[in-house]
């Protein structure tokens, strides 16, 4: 049975440089969730392949529709998962893998979407603060007082780690790299 893999951690965290080339080995069978959001697109952005890029008009529609399966209001912006897609992946018994905040993964158990034992929750942690910080000021993809609010969220985000099956602490990136592919090999090849 196909599993919804939840990763999670704070902003600026290296989430995606983590993942990004483990997710695409096919024996992982992976396929990845492309969210909507209202955020202005980045330069290194594509519409379709990092976010799908909707106005606040059009995200509150998906909602209104029953589009999502998950949505959340981060900062300024709203975020959201398309369900379609979900629902075609998971009848093709791909793994799927959310890159999504908490509010996000609150939801989802909460609505028992699937059971218990079809989820694999991830969450990746900074050393410090003072490291995710500099982290997101070297990214130069958001201006200062933006910087501020994600630091305020990612410590609020640091609260629920225990909501996760898995933490990986980000110090190195292949070491971080080494533990998601342990967890990945026990918890996807294990049939
Ligand atoms: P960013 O603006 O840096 O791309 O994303 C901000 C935060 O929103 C990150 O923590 C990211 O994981 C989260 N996020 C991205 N897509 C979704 C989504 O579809 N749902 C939820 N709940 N969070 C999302």
């Amino acid at each position: 049975m196909a599993k919804l893999i939840i990763i999670c951690g704070p902003s600026g965290v290296g989430k995606k440089t983590i993942y990004h080339d483990i997710i695409k080995q096919p024996k992982y069978n992976c396929v990845y969730s492309v969210s909507m959001t209202t955020r202005k697109k980045r330069n290194d952005e594509q519409d379709g392949k990092d976010y799908f890029f909707v106005n606040k008009t059009q995200f509150m529609k998906a909602i209104k529709q029953g589009q999502l399966l998950e949505y959340t209001k981060y900062i300024d912006n709203f975020y959201g998962t398309p369900k379609k897609f979900i629902h075609e992946k998971i009848k093709k018994g791909l793994n799927i893998v959310l890159e999504i905040e908490i509010n996000g993964l609150k939801q989802i158990l909460a609505n028992n979407f699937l059971r218990k034992e079809n989820l694999l929750t991830i969450f990746i942690e900074p050393t410090t603060f003072t490291d995710l910080k500099k982290r997101l000021i070297k990214r130069h993809t958001e201006k200062l007082s933006i910087i501020e609010k994600r630091i305020q969220q990612a410590k609020w985000e640091m609260k629920a780690k225990n909501l996760f099956q898995y933490v990986i602490t980000n110090k190195k990136v292949e070491v971080a790299q080494k533990e998601l592919i342990s967890i990945f090999n026990k918890e996807l090849l294990k049939e």
